[in-house]
């Protein structure tokens, strides 16, 4: 074996040390944003290096640098590439106990075999001891530490450091065979075999962590990439899903930029609801395609926006492209899209649910109102608020008679009468047969919708003054399988569809149940009206009755209590009456009352009241005539009575005369019977005084 040169040995030795500990600080400062650890490895090359630099000037400085220090130098070098490698791999910052006490350990035996007693081989072998044992502890750091992931990458190093330890045992053996010299440099010829082998495994060491590192920045960047396209991947299908979810939305999304309303994006919905394709809405703004009906409510929307940037169920009404209207409830969240103000708006169509409620609402109100109001009136407030609901600019309502196939106007909305129609005809009865397109629903017992009136081929054309139709739709009211009532609607703007005949229907229905019920109650009032009419009227001579007479007779008295106007009374006998009833039989008796009847309906003025107070007796009250007119009056009709020629045809003429008795009503008495038992104590006097005579009361 050749003579190595020992001295030669240990300046490549260092500056191999010196080199590889600067390509380790390289490494760190190239990676020590990523990884920790790596300076310490940097940190062992550098204290070798110092650790071989103090042992090589053994004999120029003192031996306490030389030895001691030196070999505390080498020992720190294993130890942080140990720790180098325990964080850089695991992240552990904490050392073991044991390691520190074994250095301690070591330190102070060191120290004795250079003071106490001094022996360069036992040193050899007490500094190749450390060397076996971190050589073990990499192993188990390395190996054992490791996941099986890990180890693929430190397999490399964990052979390189168990070398180091093969090499350190290698060295105690050969120490302890053979003598190995007073000092380094009169080191043993295997020495310097070992030092160059050492020499060669701190570079292949620097190669491996090298490697290490390496490897690693290999799978993190490959874990990276995976992780990447994984999340890229969750990304599509998150975005896949919101597109679809977006799309698929029955509800009406659009995304519209906030300065300007212009059309970002729009789902399926929005096309569906709005009748829209996407092109020809992308890229305008709401204002351009017309969709605001209220051309304001967009201004309150982006005000709310701005100061909420958010909008809860907004109600609106959108045009949509055919130009009908819908009620959205709308609700919109603030957006940031590239560097625009956005706003996500999510529109549903509420015309359904708010016609629902309009309909339950105009029910109500017409109940209520057909409590204190006419037939006719209830019909026109229908009319009326049927033309809101359906947007129509016309309505009528007809009443149908199917049993004499004649229908009758019953009224037009006022909407109608005061801006369409000037033939107001209410009430104009006319046959169905005479009756132009409209009574198709008659004859096709069903609603009937013209769209396009004026290309109807039958139709009649319109009377002078009616309102010009485009578009119609009739209801016919079903009573029993009889139609009743049609209530028609016109002139929409839009085509009439089954959603109006719907609610046209409804309504109308309603409005007939009302109506009729109305029109009964008043046929009842009518038939009351004249109930009592007729428990106050006599029904032979058609003058009020006892009854009427003392009802009205009462009013009279009070009105001259109050205004201290005179009133007089008189009290009318025919004479002898049962003789006529003898001589020309019962019948024309009743006869000769109503000829009386005449002779006192046409001898009085319109104020006073004559009435017939039982059999022959006739009692007539003179409002604001005193008494000494009420004689004349009285003996006025005397005389007509003695005058009257009775008869009937060629009947034999029956004469009558008659005995009256007047009194006046003074404010002493306690009421009409006070006045009616004056005149008729008068009469009495007049019957004995001889008949067809007028005779006043008089107290006496
Ligand atoms: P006088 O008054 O002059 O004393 O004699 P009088 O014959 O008229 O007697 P009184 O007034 O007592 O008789 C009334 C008669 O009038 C009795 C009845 O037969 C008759 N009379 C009463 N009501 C009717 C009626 O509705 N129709 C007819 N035909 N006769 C009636
Ligand atoms: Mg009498
Ligand atoms: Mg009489």
């Amino acid at each position: 074996m050749p003579n190595l040169d020992l001295r030669t040995i240990l300046v490549t030795y260092i500056c191999g040390n010196l080199v590889c500990g600067i390509v380790l600080t390289y490494l760190w400062w190239q990676n020590r944003r990523h990884y920790h650890g790596l300076e310490f490895w940097a940190l062992s090359f550098l204290s070798n290096f110092v650790g071989i630099g103090l042992l090589s000037g053994r004999g120029v400085i003192p031996d306490f640098f030389s030895m001691l220090l030196g070999g505390f130098f080498l020992i720190a070098g294993t130890y942080l590439l140990y720790k180098g490698l325990a964080v850089f791999l695991f992240g552990i910052n904490r050392t073991p106990l044991h390691i520190y006490a074994l250095m301690v350990l070591y330190l102070f035996l060191q120290f004795f075999f250079i003071y106490v007693s001094p022996n360069f081989g036992i040193r050899n072998i007490l500094f190749s001891t450390m060397l076996v044992f971190f050589s073990a502890q990499l192993g188990w750091l390395l190996y054992f530490q490791a996941d099986s992931a890990t180890r693929k990458i430190t397999g490399f190093v964990c052979s390189v450091t168990t070398i180091f330890g093969v090499l350190a045992i290698i060295r105690i053996i050969l120490n302890l065979l053979i003598y190995p010299g007073a000092n380094p440099q009169q080191s043993a010829s295997y020495e310097a075999y070992l030092y160059l082998a050492f020499q060669l495994m701190y570079v292949v060491l620097t190669i491996s962590l090298f490697m290490l590192v390496n490897r690693r920045l290999m799978i993190d960047l490959e874990a990276d990439i995976i992780k990447r396209e994984e999340t890229e991947t969750e990304l599509d299908l998150s975005r896949d899903k919101f597109a679809k979810a977006f799309q698929a939305s029955p509800t009406a999304i659009l995304i519209t930029r906030i300065s300007d309303g212009m059309i970002i994006d729009v789902n399926d919905g929005f096309t569906k609801i709005m009748g829209f394709s996407r092109d020809e809405v992308l890229n305008k703004t709401t204002k351009e395609i017309n969709v605001w009906v209220n051309p304001d409510d967009r201004n309150k929307l982006v005000q709310e926006m701005r100061e909420k940037s958010h909008v809860k169920n907004f109600h609106f009404d959108f045009r949509v492209r055919s130009g009908s209207i819908i009620h959205g409830e709308m609700s919109s969240e603030y957006i940031r899209l590239g560097d625009e103000d956005c706003m996500l708006s999510a529109v549903q169509d509420i015309t359904e649910r708010k016609r629902m409620e309009d309909i339950l609402h105009l029910r109500l109100k017409l109940w209520e109102y057909s409590l204190t109001h006419s037939a006719l009136e209830v019909m026109q407030m229908a009319l009326d608020e049927i033309e809101t609901l359906t947007g129509s600019q016309i309505s009528f309502y007809h009443l149908v008679d199917e049993d004499t196939n004649s229908l009758s106007l019953q009224a037009w909305s006022k909407k109608t009468l005061t801006d369409y129609c000037r033939a107001e005809g209410t009430g104009m009865h006319y046959s169905i047969d005479q009756a132009g397109v409209w009574v198709d629903c008659i004859r096709e017992r069903k609603i009937i919708i013209h769209n396009d009136y004026t290309a109807l081929p039958d139709k009649h054309g319109l009377p002078e003054g009616h309102a010009q139709v485009i578009r119609e739709l009739l209801v016919p009211i079903f009573q029993q399988e009889q139609i009743v009532s049609i209530l028609g609607v016109g002139n929409k703007p839009t085509d009439y569809d089954q959603r109006d005949a719907d609610m046209v229907e409804y309504i109308a229905s309603l409005v007939w149940s009302i109506v009729a019920k109305k029109r009964a109650d008043e046929q009842i009032q009518q038939l009351n009206e004249k109930l009592a009419a007729l428990a106050l009227v006599d029904e032979l001579t058609q003058l009020p009755n006892r009854r009427a007479f003392f009802l009205r007779g009462a009013e009279e008295i009070s009105r001259s209590k109050r205004y201290g106007l005179p009133l007089s009374m008189l009290m009318l006998d025919i004479d002898r009456f049962k003789t006529i009833n003898d001589t020309y039989g019962h019948a024309r008796g009743d006869m000769a009352l109503q000829c009386i009847a005449r002779v006192l309906r046409d001898q009085v003025r319109e104020v006073d009241l004559p009435g017939r107070l039982g059999g022959e007796e006739f009692g007539i009250l003179l409002p604001n005539t005193r008494l000494e007119e009420a004689l004349v009056i009285a003996e006025r009709i005397r005389k007509s009575i003695e005058a009257l020629q009775c008869k009937q045809d060629t009947e034999v003429c029956i004469t009558m005369t008659a005995s009256l008795g007047v009194a006046d009503y003074n404010r002493d008495m306690q009421g009409l019977d006070d006045l009616f038992n004056r005149a008729d104590t008068a009469m009495y006097k007049a019957k004995n005084n001889g008949r067809n005579r007028v005779e006043i009361f008089k107290e006496d």
